[in-house]
């Protein structure tokens, strides 16, 4: 039934039912690694459900899932706060959505349309994995967290240290406390393997590179993660108690001169239409790249800029997420208890 023809009880029934049935999937996707629908399935669940939201306000529940970020975290690992919540991304999924985004940077930048040309912005593959926070103190890694629920995550500091490509110590000129944040992912090809090692000793198989790489990396024995080849792309800054670049361009380049892997694809675009030739030479090389990616990351450049539009729910107003269009694929939904 479409949404402009729900009556208010049904709006509201569908809602809490909805709710409820996101929350299971949640809790199998983040807490247990294990989906029970398909990605682009989960993605239209969440998009009716914040539709049926946005038309029917008076049924908005208090601690809302549209506002949420992830799932509290659970299970044997301890759990740690993080210097400042790490959020998720907002969608578009064409140019018309694009300039959209760059619309309301302008107008809440208040920006004259002489100056949108100053409006640059990094354009990175949205690598499918899944985020890690890694707090360094004078130099050193003393923690490092999955999301979790945005403001708690989990310690995973010993297994991320089996990560083959991932500094201990940072070189040189650096803050005394700051949070470096990326994504933890395996190679299509190591997935692979995994896979068929896991058949071979009759284990249960992963769903898919991004699954395999989150229960490698939240195993309670970091013998198991040093045994899994995951790998790391940082691309952001959480908390720094000293501003280290002028431009995400430049934070980016510091990241590396530190030892850290960037992803090599990332690239300046000034506009939605140069943003759109990068979004088509992305998905030209996507089936060929070692890893899964599901869309660009499109983030403004100016860190002034980015301060300045800071953030709106689960997201920054500053960067945004251009979705691949989701690819065909078979849906096989699991028994799933909703209780309503
Ligand atoms: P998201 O994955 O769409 O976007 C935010 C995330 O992108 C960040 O947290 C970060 O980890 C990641 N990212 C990758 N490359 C990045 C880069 N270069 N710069 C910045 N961030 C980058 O949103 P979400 O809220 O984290 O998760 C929703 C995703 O999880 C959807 O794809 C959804 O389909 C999936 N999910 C699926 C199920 C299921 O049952 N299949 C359940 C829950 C969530």
């Amino acid at each position: 039934i479409s949404i402009s023809e729900l009556s208010s009880e049904q709006a509201q029934k569908e809602l809490s039912q909805l709710a409820n049935l996101l929350k299971s999937l949640d809790h199998a996707y983040y807490n247990q690694d294990e989906p029970l629908v398909e990605d682009a399935t989960y993605d239209k669940l969440r998009q009716r459900y914040n539709k049926i939201e946005l038309l029917f306000p008076q049924f908005r529940q208090k601690d809302s899932i549209s506002q949420k970020v992830g799932i509290k975290p659970t299970g044997g690992l301890q759990k740690c706060k993080h210097l400042i919540p790490m959020l998720s991304l907002d969608n578009v999924f064409d140019i018309r959505e694009f300039e959209d985004f760059i619309k309301r940077i302008q107008r809440y930048l208040d920006l004259k349309p002489d100056e949108l040309d100053n409006l640059h912005f990094v354009a990175e593959p949205k690598i499918d994995g899944l985020s890690i926070n890694l707090t360094y103190k004078h130099g050193k890694l003393i923690q490092a967290s999955t999301r979790g629920d945005g403001t708690t995550g989990e310690d995973v500091t010993e297994n991320v240290k089996t990560l083959r490509n991932l500094p201990l110590t940072l070189p040189e000129n650096y803050p005394d406390t700051i949070e470096i944040r990326g994504e933890v992912y395996i190679s299509k090809q190591d997935f692979f393997n995994l896979n068929k090692e896991q058949e071979k000793n009759n284990k249960r198989l992963f769903a898919n590179p991004r699954n395999a790489a989150a229960g490698s990396l939240r195993q309670l024995d970091p013998e198991i993660t040093r045994s899994r080849p995951l790998s790391l792309f940082v691309y952001a800054q959480g908390y720094s108690d000293k501003s280290i670049a002028d431009t995400h361009e430049h934070f980016l380049e510091r990241l590396q001169q530190w030892g850290f892997t960037v992803n090599p694809l990332f690239k300046v675009v000034k506009n939605a239409r140069e943003a759109e030739e990068f979004q088509q030479s992305i998905i030209h090389q996507r089936s060929g790249l070692p890893y899964d990616i599901d869309g660009v990351v499109y983030k403004i450049n100016s860190v002034t800029l980015q301060n300045r539009l800071g953030f709106i729910g689960r997201s920054p107003r500053w960067a945004t997420a251009w979705k691949f269009p989701a690819e065909q694929a078979i849906t096989r939904i699991k028994k799933i208890e909703i209780q309503v």
